[in-house]
């Protein structure tokens, strides 16, 4: 039924388009003949439809429909219907046949020329689309701005970073753009998955003109002082990781996993191990993160011994019961080695189903489009939203 509507439409807007089209050839005297051309290809279109021949039917109507000044637009109605339904080669032909009309006003060609662009990206033509594209951001006209979203999208899909810049920018340089925080955020992102390649090769201070670039664009960006933590960390500044990881803690808290490992290594570094006892213990009073908690119970197992350990779960046990501590408590208590062979088999199964229980429950989740995922992306790989992905607490905690 779906179909037969989308035909229905398509049908009256061509034949709307060829009235227009005919009542524009009369002004200019149009012969009897191409009129007549025109109605016997129109009615071999609306046959081949009723025989349930669509692309015969759509090929014919893009021959009837004569491209004038009247019928421009009916044209670029009729190429995003086309590229819409998947018929990409078809909605090229009809953007193609409308540029090559000599004439045509710089509004309309800038839109078959995005339109174009926009059948060369759904087609996977990028080179294509990128050259047309480069030509109408080089130019002063309205296309231009769109044209330079299209680049963007362009260049982030092939992940070419410095482009992907460059062409953000320049549309910053626009006053519908400039205060626009998605588009500020991408342009961290793209400085950021530059640093994060840098920081892989080693080349650190090259990592850090990159952050500091990104910084310009949006202050105390997540992912860019994740990243910092981790510079600062390679760079043997163990202080400013700390400072880094305790701001990221206090305004991001469900990132804490994310931080774990470093701040317990610079910590460390510095000598200060009591220090982040006492940091771990006062974030998980206010969030039991299971990470968090495993960590804490071991070191406190290493320092202070399993019996101090199994108390400290226990009594979160009570004022913050959570899968996460019942598993920790059951782990210790296994490892306290004082059951019988047939109990401790017992909480070994009872701490597996905690945990598969627990693994189901957390992870990652786009909280625009739904999408899950075991690992943080910051790129949605559902949606394509930068920064949606965030990660899922322990349900009823
Ligand atoms: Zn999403």
């Amino acid at each position: 039924m779906e179909v037969v509507a989308i035909y229905a439409l398509l049908l009256v807007a061509i034949f709307v388009g060829w009235l227009l089209g005919r009542s524009g050839s009369r002004s200019i005297k149009a012969t009897p003949r191409l009129t007549r051309d025109i109605s016997h290809e129109y009615f071999a279109g609306l046959n081949y439809l009723l025989n349930d021949e669509p692309d015969e039917a759509i090929d014919t109507f893009i021959k009837a429909l004569e491209v004038n000044g009247e019928t421009v637009e009916t044209h670029l109605a009729l190429g995003s219907l086309l590229r819409r339904r998947g018929k990409v080669d078809k909605a090229i032909k009809v953007h193609q046949a409308l540029l090559a009309r000599p004439g045509l006003e710089t509004r309309l060609d800038d839109e078959a020329r995005l339109q174009l662009a926009k059948d060369y990206i759904s087609g996977g033509l990028l080179d294509r689309a990128e050259r047309l594209l480069k030509e109408l951001a080089q130019g002063e006209s309205q296309g231009k701005w769109e044209a330079l979203t299209l680049l963007v999208s362009i260049y982030q899909l092939e992940k070419e970073w410095h482009p992907a810049i460059t062409c953000t920018k320049e549309l910053l340089t626009h006053s519908a753009f400039r205060r626009d925080a998605e588009w500020n955020a991408r342009a961290v992102h793209y400085h950021c998955e530059l640093a994060e390649r840098l920081l892989v090769e080693g080349q650190l201070s090259e990592a850090r003109r990159q952050l500091r670039k990104g910084a310009g664009f949006q202050r105390q960006h997540l992912r860019g002082s994740l990243l910092t933590a981790r510079l600062e960390h390679e760079s043997g500044n163990y202080n400013s990781v700390i400072r880094e990881c305790r701001q990221i803690a206090a305004h991001s808290p469900s990132y804490l996993t994310q931080l774990l490992d470093l701040m317990a290594a610079s910590y460390s570094k510095l000598g200060r191990d009591d220090e982040f006892i006492a940091f771990l213990d006062g974030f998980i009073d206010k969030q039991a993160d299971p990470a968090a908690l495993q960590l804490m119970s071991r070191l406190i197992a290493e320092t202070e011994g399993v019996g101090r350990a199994t108390e400290y779960l226990r009594s979160h046990l009570f004022t913050q019961p959570s899968l996460a501590v019942a598993a920790n408590l059951l782990e210790l208590q296994a490892e306290s080695n004082q059951y019988d062979s047939a109990i401790l088999s017992d909480i070994e199964k009872i701490r597996e189903v905690l945990l598969t229980h627990l693994a189901n429950q957390l992870g990652f989740q786009c909280s625009y489009c739904g999408y899950e995922a075991r690992q943080l992306y910051w790129l949605c790989p559902g949606c394509h939203r930068w920064d949606s992905i965030q990660p899922k607490l322990e349900k009823g905690r």
